[in-house]
């Protein structure tokens, strides 16, 4: 059967999570002519954006990563103004971001002028000055024993890197939605239930590409923010990079907590304990009052998914386990009788060094922005700023300095202080 005529596009987007719609925003703030993003699914965040955590927070090895998490940080805090929306589904939630890693006084100093250089509000905490601000936290620094045989003495620790500015996406689901009504207001045309089968070239050039539903688009430009998926569009454009991007299955737990903690809480990162948590506003009963845990152990951060549209959703009985037991230790107020639930979902891991990709490919025009690793979220703004700068050599408002070839596909792999989501 013969293709539908082709339509003409200057930019065809795949995939419209956070990544894709991030950019056919920012090309559609700087009038970059016809946008189209085509999605798969039959709404938005249904892939990896939909299960994120949306923690927004700061510290990074690398000084531009940093500044790209400024730059999603400054937009997520001015949402309303951003996206041009009155009443948008997501906010951005302070609660500062408390790092417990067991780092000695002079790491935790050096951590913080970093940070204060590069502008952003960083504290160093002791014990006492944890338990002031959050009452409810342990300040023990010995690592636990994840199986809960053996006895675990607590120890003080003493010294602790406090970001002052982080928080989280009340709704990361809504921030994508919010992102769709913006960018079809614009201009943008997102097309829904549009998964695309092939990437036409010719001549070492992109012509555009193919739908499942046997039409066609032309297009001099072809962006791949396929995330989990970025593996398969890739290989339609007969590419097969030198980074090995693994979508990986990532689970997150949610505990609630009503009524149990005395005071705030803020986004911790735990390292006796191996997880992350935060309060999050969501809750059961949509009035708040739970707290969301994920890990940071890189070993929890291995489970290759071979097929990103199956895979058990669920949050395994044994994780279950480990980040309750690990929660416990940090919130000794917390009781053991909760309703806990939890998921799973799946993010891109690059193998090599946890960051993403982002840039032209050697395929002319076909430009790919994958391998987000637990990092997306929060970059997505900058990164939408970054391809937009890039592909129109225009800048708008609340613009990244940084330029993509910082991330670019031959770079070298960057150099992190762990391979996992602390990156
Ligand atoms: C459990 C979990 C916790 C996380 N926590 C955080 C966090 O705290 N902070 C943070 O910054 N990041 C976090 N992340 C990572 C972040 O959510 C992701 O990096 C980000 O959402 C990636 O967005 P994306 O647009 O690249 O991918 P996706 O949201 O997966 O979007 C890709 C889209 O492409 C579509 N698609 C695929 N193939 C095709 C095709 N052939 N045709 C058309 N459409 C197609 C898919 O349907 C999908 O909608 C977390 C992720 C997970 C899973």
């Amino acid at each position: 059967m013969a293709r539908a005529a082709a339509k003409n596009a200057d930019v065809v987007v795949i995939g419209a999570g956070i990544i894709g719609l991030s950019i056919a925003y920012q090309l559609a703030r700087r009038d970059a002519g016809r946008v189209v993003v085509l999605e798969k699914g039959a709404g938005v965040g249904e892939g990896s954006t939909g299960a994120s955590s949306a923690c927004i927070r700061l510290r990074y090895t690398h000084t531009e990563i940093i500044r790209l998490a400024q730059s999603g940080m400054t937009i997520y805090r001015q949402w309303p103004e951003f996206t041009g929306l009155s009443s948008p589904r997501a906010a951005f939630q302070h609660t500062g971001v408390l790092w417990m890693l067991g780092e000695d006084r002079q790491t935790v100093e050096a951590e913080r002028d970093r940070m204060v250089d590069l502008g952003a509000r960083a504290l160093m905490l002791d014990a006492e000055g944890v338990r002031e601000r959050y009452p409810a936290l342990s300040t023990c620094g010995a690592t636990l024993d994840l199986s809960g045989k053996h006895d675990h003495e607590c120890t003080d620790h003493d010294s602790y890197l406090f970001e002052v500015e982080g928080g989280y996406c009340t709704d990361p689901r809504g921030a994508n939605q919010d992102l769709l009504e913006a960018a079809r207001r614009d201009g943008v045309d997102v097309r829904l239930r549009s998964g695309v089968e092939a990437v036409r070239s010719q001549g070492g050039r992109v012509q555009g590409v193919d739908l499942a539903d046997r039409s066609r688009i032309d297009a001099p430009v072809v962006v791949n923010a396929a995330g989990p998926w970025c593996n398969a569009v890739n290989a339609m454009a007969g590419l097969e990079l030198a980074w090995t991007l693994r979508p990986t299955r990532v689970q997150v737990m949610y505990r609630v907590s009503a009524g149990e903690i005395r005071g705030e809480l803020p986004l911790v990162g735990d390292a006796a304990g191996g997880i992350y948590f935060r309060p999050d506003s969501r809750g059961p009963d949509g009035r708040g009052q739970q707290i969301l845990v994920g890990s940071i152990r890189p070993e929890d951060e291995q489970e290759e998914v071979k097929d990103p549209d199956h895979f058990d959703r669920s949050l395994d009985p044994d994780m279950r386990q480990r980040l309750l037991h690990a929660l416990h230790h940090r919130l000794p107020s917390l009781e053991y009788r909760a309703r806990v639930t939890g998921i799973a979902g799946l993010y891109t891991m690059n193998e090599q060094d946890v960051h993403p990709v982002v840039g032209p490919t050697e395929l002319e025009g076909f430009v790919v922005a994958n391998g987000f690793s637990g990092h997306g979220f929060k970059l997505a703004p900058a990164i939408g700023s970054m391809v937009a700068q890039w592909l129109t050599g225009k800048r708008a408002e609340f613009d990244t300095d940084v330029p993509m070839e910082f991330l670019s596909l031959d770079r070298q792999s960057l150099a992190v202080r762990e391979k996992s989501v602390l990156a």
